[in-house]
Order: structure tokens, then sequence, then C-alpha cells
């Protein structure tokens, strides 16, 4: 299949192409052609089986196509758990942390480096990956490309505005990943990102690409553990599952929307944001005001103007269409507190905030609407993960993933730099 880019549909690309690019040259988001109706028989329960089924058709005629087996083996080497949380199974909570660094980001980050380095084999240069990370995604890119042959990872974040758990994680690698904390904020990383891949030097030294979650690399492996949850609920049930997905810059929720319009029985799809309210004003009002990010508890989830919002409008293009295919709320940190606190002393157990965010969006929906369905609510990272927050709620001591605690083990260094290109250069 090829991809096409969300600002020109003329623009099109292999899997390949599109997954060393990142995004597309003018600017836009690469985006499947086609939406062939595909129709599983692997067992739910087998992720790299599944997930090999699922994403051939798009890799079909790629220089990748023969390697799918090897790179889904290696990135779904973990498992994507559906729990009941009532006795009528009506609602169930989707666990996606249970990979290397605790966050859904891992099934995406290890599923992109497995697929880069086989398409770099052979080549000239070596692949220079930069990342400008607030916290999750650097850490799910670094595991996830550690040790990996023709490709560097450099990987800038915002010195002393990250968590010591997240800083632990962004900083405990060396080999092939460098950690550089910039003297700045994150706005800082990511300006730093964007000018090294606008300059002739650095390009020449090296071939750039990015890792965040625009690139289709990490967004087509998220399409399986929803298909993987829905199909285990139609089997158990008879009946579609309906989502409720902390989002942010949307990445997740878009590999939702595209499971379901590959055929997955899906039913509602709700998107639970914080108080970066965007995306609900968006669908609310119909006027797309993207604005700065504010800071809330739910800090992998503060986006002002979620990148992958480009890839649903390409599906929905105005907002009555968007309206039909997903919802949207906003949840202030208060809200998130108490849903932490209630949920622990209801069900016995601890939601990341980003999770609880979820989880008091499923609460505010009609009593009847919950009634009716079969919802799952999507926990996006281990609860240890922000012990700082979700233990003092709780009133109780977390126990870290043993994942998250070996990486504490680790020797940690990184490279402190001013925010400015030539320091950043001469570190790379
Ligand atoms: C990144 C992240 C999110 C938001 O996901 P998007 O794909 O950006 O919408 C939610 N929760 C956690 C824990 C994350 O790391």
């Amino acid at each position: 299949m090829l991809f096409a880019s969300t600002r020109n549909l003329l623009h099109r690309v292999g899997f390949g192409a599109a997954l060393t690019h990142g995004l597309a040259g003018d600017g836009g988001l690469y985006t499947p052609t086609e939406w062939p109706q595909l129709a599983p028989r692997s067992d739910s329960a087998d992720l790299p089986a599944l997930a090999l089924e699922l994403l051939q058709v798009f890799v079909a005629g790629d220089a990748l196509a023969p390697a799918l087996a090897a790179i889904t083996r290696e990135a779904f080497n973990f498992p994507a758990p559906l729990l009941m949380l009532d006795a009528g199974a009506r609602l169930g909570v989707l666990e996606l942390f249970h990979g290397p660094t605790a966050a859904f980001k891992d099934f995406g980050a290890r599923f992109l480096a497995a697929a880069l380095t086989r398409a770099r084999r052979g080549a000239r240069r070596p692949l220079k990956i930069l990342v400008a990370t607030s916290g999750d995604t650097g850490g799910a890119v670094a595991a996830a490309f550690h040790r990996h042959s023709g490709i560097e990872v450099a990987v800038l974040f915002p010195k002393g505005l990250v968590s010591p758990t997240q800083e632990r994680q962004l900083t405990c690698w060396g080999d092939n990943v460098s950690s550089i904390a910039v003297r700045g904020r994150f706005d800082d990383c990511q300006r730093l990102v964007k000018q090294a891949f606008g300059d002739p030097a650095l390009r020449e030294r090296f071939e750039l690409s990015s890792a965040n979650s625009i690139n289709l690399g990490r967004l087509l492996p998220q399409t399986v553990y929803y298909w993987a949850a829905s199909l285990a609920i139609r089997r158990e049930h008879g009946e579609p599952a309906s989502f409720v997905i902390p989002s942010g810059n949307l990445g997740n929720a878009t590999a939702c929307v595209w499971a379901r319009q590959l055929g997955a029985p899906i039913d509602a799809i709700v998107l639970a944001h914080n108080a970066n309210r965007t995306v609900p004003d968006y669908l609310q009002q119909g006027v797309l005001r993207p604005r700065p990010s504010v800071a809330t508890l739910s800090s992998a989830m503060d986006v002002g103007d979620p990148s992958n919002l480009e890839r649903l409008l390409a599906l929905f293009p105005d907002p009555e269409r968007l309206r039909g295919a997903v919802r949207a709320v906003s949840i202030d940190d208060e809200s998130t507190r108490e849903r932490i606190r209630i949920d622990y002393r209801r069900y016995g157990r601890a939601w990341c905030p980003h999770t609880a965010v979820a989880a008091e969006a499923y609460q505010r929906l009609a009593p009847n609407e919950r009634a009716r369905g079969r919802w799952v609510l999507v926990a996006t990272a281990h609860p240890a993960k922000f012990r700082e927050i979700v233990e003092p709620l709780i009133g109780a001591t977390l126990t870290m993933p043993q994942n998250l605690a070996r990486l504490f083990d680790r020797p940690s260094s990184c490279t402190e730099i001013e925010a400015t290109l030539d320091a950043l250069s001469s570190t790379l």
C-alpha cells in the first residue's frame, strides 16, 4: 500500500519511506490511501500473529514485507491484557503498560525501531533520530532503539523540568543513545530539533529522522491492541466494544479510529482530554483554535495543538462529520484526583493520572449509555510511574514494575547544553 500526505494526496510513498521520513516533505502526515475491510483469524491473545495478519496489507509491495513477521515478534513481546472491572462485564480496562518503560508508547516505539533497523541495513550513513521529549516519549524511544545498529538516537529534554523517574529513563542508556539536557523548556527542545532538520551542515553529516507520534510506524502497530480487545469482547459477548482513550497528541486515539475504519468491531470512541481542551472545544463550537499548552497532572497529555488531529480531519473533514466519529471531553485536575481516590476504593486499582482522566470521562457518560455498552478504559501508563502524584491520593505504596525498576540500576549520564543549534551540533 502507498501512504499519502494529508496535505497532498498525490504525494505518495511506500511503507519504508514513510517510516524513514517521519513527516512528509510538504509538512503533512502520512495516512493510508485505502481502507480494506480486514477480518483477522488469529487468536486475539497472540499479538505478534494478529499484528502480522493485520499489518501485512500496509507493508505489501514494500522491501520490508518479508521481514514483517520478525518485526512483529520483536515489537509485540509483551502482553496487552483486558481485565473486567464489574461482574456484568460492562466495563473493562485495557492495560497497555507492560512494556520496557511502562507506557503504551512502548508498542509504537518498539515496532518503529524493529522496522527502521531493517530498512537501514546496507545504508551508507547512520540514521540519526532526534527526539524532543517532555517525558514519556523519549524514554520509550531510547529503550526501543538502544543497541540497534545503524541508528543513533539523541534525546533532548528540558533540564530540571521532567520528573525524577522520567529523567532516569532518559539518561540510563549510553551506547547509541545520547541524552541531552537542554537549559530551557520543552518548546526550546522542539525548536532545536526543527532547526536541526533545516540545517544544511547537519544534513550533510547525518540522515536525520524523528520518532514522535506523527510517525506512521508508531500509529499502525497501535491499531493491533484495539483489534485484539474488540475481537475478544465480540467473541465473549457478541457485541462491539467502545473505548475511552486518554488523549493528548491523538496518536493513540487515531489508531483506534483507524482500527474501526478497517473493520474492527468498535462502536463509540471517547477522547478524554485534560484541561488542554482544543479538541473538545472544536467538536462543541466547530472552530479550531490551537493554543499554548497548560500544565496538568496528566503531563503526557499537555498538548494545545494536537498533531494527529490533521489525520482525523483527513478522514472526517468537518466538525459535523468528526462529531459522528468521536466524542471528546475535558477533565480538570481536581476531578482527576478525586477519580483516583474513588476508583481505588471501589475497584482496589490505582490509575495513573492519564488513565484517571479516561475513568472520569466514562463516569460522565449517561447512565443508560454505560449500561448498554461494552466499555473499555485504555490504561496508558503504570501508576507507579507517577507515584509522587498517586500514592498520597490512595494512601498506599505502589510497587515499581520490574522493567522500570531495572532501569534504576543502570548508570546515568547526559550532556548539558545551552538551547542553541551550535551547542546541539557540537554534541551530535
Ligand atoms: C503520550 C501519552 C498519552 C497521550 O497519547 P497521545 O497519543 O499523545 O494522545 C496518554 N497517556 C500517557 C501515559 C502517555 O504517555
